[in-house]
């Protein structure tokens, strides 16, 4: 028997994400989008963000970008390095290789330092290399690598960075809101995230929160039209809101709604908290029913957990067709040369979303050893 309607089903997905009724409810008004009001709806998130970055308005700046996370992305890096700049990425996860590929769409300098999928980049190699590339301009690097679930120490690269005296870019992508990330104290410079990640909004933009003196100095680096970060961070000054392009007005309703409810939940504090809990007890309810995960603990993140098939010849398929007869739908793995699975925690989830997808799983074990 179905216990959920076919149609609907909570995402154990890192973003989209399960948002609230209230969050989508935003979505049923249509907005102009040079209207006063819409354009300070604009303003107030530019400014909420800022906030929840714990930066100044005098020193540090929000641009909102149209599309995906990777837009946000490639925006940074095909916007900011000069000819003559270069990029040092730092490599343990798909979304520290993607940087990769869009340096080289856009035929920016770049080297890479790759660490290996389980691990964290050491900041020590990180100074070293430094030391000896005095041409490398900014270091860019992702800080919840979404492909295994690893949370990555930004803080301690980005020390080096600073005692460097190069520019830090931080991918921060599903992390960004779900974990405390004090962008000045760390010493980032640029920090990027999406709307549909732990703010728990809708997909449709991005946001580059970004030293203005690092944005004044890319003047005229921009590579593309429509991602040039400096252009669309101009516009949105000087009209005060007004998107430089068609504004996404349904998402970013939900978002300035998702703000609010982050903010009742008890800021990023709070939020950051209920992650945790989920993940430890997804983490460990699975691991004594037979899942073994592929982080180590004290590099485990609180967003997503990534865990190994239980046994050869085990289908994902036939799980997650189940899990989703049953209104929760999975993430398959992401990585190359292993077979896995994902559980994601973050969004409109409780723990007894938690104790619930622990029961199920339990069921399938249970099936699968009496078969
Ligand atoms: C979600 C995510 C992105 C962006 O992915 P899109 O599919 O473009 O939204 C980038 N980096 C990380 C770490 C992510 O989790």
């Amino acid at each position: 028997m179905l216990t959920q309607d076919p149609n609907t089903y909570k995402l154990l997905t890192p973003g989209p994400l399960t948002t609230t009724l209230t969050v989508r409810e935003q979505m049923l008004v249509d907005r102009c989008t040079w209207d006063d009001d819409y354009k300070s709806m604009t303003e107030a998130v530019r400014a909420g963000l800022l906030k929840l970055a714990q930066v100044s308005a005098d020193e540090y700046t929000t641009v909102l970008m149209q599309g995906s996370g990777t837009f946000g992305v490639e925006s940074v890096l095909s916007s900011l390095p000069s000819a003559t700049d270069s990029v040092l990425v730092l490599v343990n996860g798909a979304y520290s290789e993607r940087m990769c590929k869009i340096l080289d769409r856009h035929r920016v300098n770049y080297a890479r330092l790759d660490f290996p999928w389980n691990e964290i980049p050491d900041a020590a190699a990180v100074a070293a290399f430094l030391k000896e590339h005095p041409e490398t301009t900014h270091v860019s690097m992702v800080h919840s690598e979404t492909t295994t679930g690893l949370l990555n120490d930004v803080e301690a690269v980005s020390r080096v960075v600073k005692a460097a005296g190069r520019i830090m870019i931080v991918d921060a992508m599903s992390s960004f809101a779900g974990v405390e990330i004090p962008v000045k104290a760390w010493g980032i410079d640029v920090i990027i995230s999406s709307a549909n990640k732990c703010i728990q909004g809708v997909p449709g933009f991005c946001f580059v929160i970004a030293k203005r003196s690092v944005l004044e100095a890319s003047r005229g680096n921009a590579r593309t039209l429509s991602l040039d970060l400096y252009d669309q961070w101009k516009t949105f000054e000087a009209d005060r809101g007004k998107w430089r392009f068609t504004s996404p007005t349904h998402t970013v309703a939900a978002f300035a709604q998702a703000m609010k409810e982050l903010e009742e939940e008890g800021g990023i504090a709070a939020r950051s908290a209920r992650y945790r809990a989920l993940n430890a007890r997804l983490r460990e309810g699975m691991e004594r029913l037979g899942f073994r995960a592929y982080i180590a603990p004290d590099h485990q993140g609180p967003i997503i957990t990534t865990f190994f098939y239980p046994s050869e010849g085990f289908s994902f398929r036939d799980m997650y067709d189940e899990l989703k007869r049953e209104g929760y739908v999975i993430y398959p793995g992401k990585l190359t040369d292993q077979e896995t699975f994902r559980l994601g925690n973050i969004g409109d989830l409780s723990m007894s979303d938690v104790e619930r997808i622990l029961e199920l799983f339990e069921r399938i074990v249970r099936c699968r050893r009496a078969a």
